[in-house]
């Protein structure tokens, strides 16, 4: 019997992302109330811009492949937490990308800009490894 049976397997792989070269930047079509426009659309989104149709152009995003923890649940369900994914709204405020966390599948998220991410990944490792401690202690 293995190990693992009790934990789901996990949905999405870990994305392989590398830092976007200017130059690998793309132009994609995108429709604002009706009206085909050409935006620059980041390596990393895995939108269909031109499937959508915008009220305003600050409402696109661009959005990468999402990560998530399953977790089971006491009644055998499984939830999906720490959902988090690569995001940009590249025509409001500043415009910067950064991490999208939704925590506990509420739709809420939290944004982690630069070092903060690295921080939060940190943070996960820690647990993991408290995680491990406890299976060791079983063991
Ligand atoms: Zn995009």
């Amino acid at each position: 019997m293995s190990l693992l049976h009790d934990i789901p397997p996990q949905q999405s792989p870990v994305p392989t992302l590398t830092p976007a070269s200017p130059s690998s930047i793309r132009l994609v079509a995108a429709v604002v109330r009706g009206q085909r426009v050409a935006v620059e659309c980041p390596p990393w989104c895995v939108v269909d811009h031109a499937a959508q149709d915008l009220a305003y152009l600050d409402d696109l995003s661009h959005d990468g492949e999402v990560a998530t923890l399953p977790v089971r649940q006491f009644d055998g369900s499984v939830e999906q937490i720490l959902t988090t994914h690569l995001t940009q709204w590249p025509f409001a405020d500043n415009g910067e990308a950064y991490i999208s966390v939704d925590a506990d599948g509420s739709g809420e998220c939290n944004a982690y800009h630069g070092a903060a991410g690295l921080a939060f990944a940190d943070q996960l490792v820690a647990h993991a490894e408290r995680i491990r401690r406890l299976v060791h202690v079983l063991n």
